[in-house]
């Protein structure tokens, strides 16, 4: 029989027919009568077991198969006498394609810590962790164009290297022009990294938002799908300097059709991954108790990573505006007892801990915060006709239609908003903050010719991976994070 990877293997091969495996080892064990090796190719999480009798292999061969070699193995499938499998591999022939000195290899059969993983992150994806976890990173991906293409969305790609800088998200990397073999100088010798692109100043991008909306424009609905990169020189667990943004922009929507949307995009593709990616987010589920069980009774949490995700499919998100949410957070425990590290009134950009205490502690389902204060949010929100009024009656100042959605373990998971349509509020806006409407003509020229009410979103991509996969730190849930203090590769 041909090879096949393991995965379809497990599934489709006859018992008894002679197969070929390929793959490499995570165990061996030998008993008195036998020699058992867990063998794994990436395609499942799945290890098959591969058993020979005892003295069948020459020693020298023996000696060869250990810890992260990489094997080609022929023999009858059979039914496993052993728990844990229900098939296995009698061996009648090896090849061994690559050994790994047992001294040197990294990877070896216990579990390592993910610190530890971090820092051979070329290695990590050999890992049954690892490997769950971008099998479930590609199944979110496909999901995504899945769903866009079953609703009429058109993949529509943005430039990486562009002029403008969006809405300032973050700090920007430069892009300059250099010959690598003949740099130029500057006038004492040294590499001159001012050079701009062509004559002009370039960055990589920080949203395809802009050129997104010129798609929605003419496409009525596009996304974007697109590495984005941010010199976010902070060391948390929810910003990489390149992530992956997912960002649909739609003509003839409204605030609430965008809000709509969201829920309805996040939902499909969480039920996609636990419909195709069972086994692997079983072993994650598992994983995540096992770890649960070292904390203190008071810090583990309620629900498994299986239920939260079923929990987040089955219930409606929260709804609610930003004046509401403030007046919530004034109002809870952590404020009044001051255990909040940044405090909330009306104005203040809500921090992580903020947006989590709505959504884990108040709530306790995803929220949807709507109609932020326009000061802390980008030129080209819609702004809303009548200022906020709180509780109380307060008047607060003006607002835009925007949403961002928070998760449980994650805050922000979303950012979006309708856009102005209005030619003349968005260039009287962007002379507000500073932006020169003459740089951004191109835009403009969408609110000139034939505008029209239009709305969007960015997701980003690890952040949902991260929630996803239960993982607590954005660096394990991309294959090459890039980030402070990551500079490999
Ligand atoms: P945050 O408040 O968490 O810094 P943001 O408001 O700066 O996020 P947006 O500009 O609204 O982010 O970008 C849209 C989405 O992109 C966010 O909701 C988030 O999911 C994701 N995102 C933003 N910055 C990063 C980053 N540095 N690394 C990974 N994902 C990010
Ligand atoms: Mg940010
Ligand atoms: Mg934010
Ligand atoms: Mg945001």
């Amino acid at each position: 029989m041909s090879y096949l990877p393991i995965q379809q293997l497990l599934k489709t091969a006859p018992i008894g027919t002679t197969v070929t495996v390929k793959g490499w080892v995570r165990t061996k064990r030998e008993s008195k009568n036998a020699v058992f090796i867990a063998l794994n190719d990436g395609s499942t999480i799945n290890n098959i077991q591969v058993v020979s009798e005892a003295g069948q292999l020459p020693e020298e061969t023996l000696k060869l198969i250990t810890t992260g070699s990489c094997l080609a193995i022929t023999g009858q499938l059979v039914e496993s006498q052993g728990a844990g499998q229900a098939v296995e591999v009698k061996i009648s022939s090896v090849t061994i394609y690559g050994t790994a000195d047992p001294e040197k290899y990294p990877l070896q059969p216990k579990r390592h810590s993910l610190e530890f993983l971090r820092e051979i992150a070329h290695l990590r994806p050999r890992t049954n962790t690892f490997s769950a976890i971008l099998r479930i990173r590609h199944a979110l991906a496909f999901a995504v164009h899945q769903y866009f293409n079953d609703n009429g969305f058109y993949y529509l790609n943005t430039p990486i290297i562009t002029a403008s800088d969006a809405e300032g998200a973050g700090e920007m990397f430069r892009v300059t022009t250099l010959n690598a073999t003949k740099p130029p100088l500057t006038e004492d010798g040294k590499v001159d990294y001012s050079q701009d692109f062509f004559g002009r100043e370039t960055n990589l991008t920080v949203s395809g938002q802009l050129e997104g909306e010129l798609g929605a424009m003419a496409l009525g609905k596009i996304y974007t799908f697109g590495p984005t990169f941010r010199a976010e020189n902070s060391n948390t667990t929810r910003h990489l300097a390149e992530f992956w943004m997912i960002e649909p922009e739609m003509a003839f929507f409204e605030l609430e059709d965008n809000m709509n949307l969201a829920e309805d995009f996040l939902k499909t593709i969480i039920r996609y991954a636990l419909q195709h990616c069972a086994d692997d987010l079983a072993f994650l589920d598992n994983r995540l108790k096992e770890e649960e069980k070292t904390k203190k009774k008071e810090e583990q949490s309620e629900l498994g990573l299986l239920e939260k995700l079923q929990f987040v499919i089955s219930n409606d998100f929260v709804r609610l505006t930003y004046t509401e949410a403030i007046d919530i957070l004034i109002n809870s425990k952590p404020a009044k007892k001051g255990q909040f590290q940044y405090e909330v009134g009306w104005g203040v950009d809500l921090q992580s801990e903020h947006e989590r205490y709505l959504v884990e502690k108040h709530f306790k389902k995803p929220v949807i915060l709507t109609n932020y204060p326009r000061e802390i949010k980008a030129f080209y929100m819609k702004q809303d006709t009548e200022s906020a009024v709180g509780a109380r009656g307060e008047v607060f100042g003006p607002t835009v239609r925007a949403m961002d959605v928070l998760f449980p373990g994650i805050g922000e998971i979303i950012g979006g908003s309708q856009r102005e349509d209005d030619l003349d509020k968005l260039t009287a806006r962007m002379h507000e903050v500073g932006i020169e409407p003459e740089a951004l003509w191109w835009y403009l020229d969408t609110r000139r010719f034939g505008s029209a009410p239009h709305a969007g979103f960015g997701l980003g991509f690890e952040r949902l991976v991260l929630f996803v996969t239960g993982m607590g730190n954005i660096r394990d849930v991309i294959p090459f994070p890039r980030a402070p203090k990551t500079a490999e590769f």
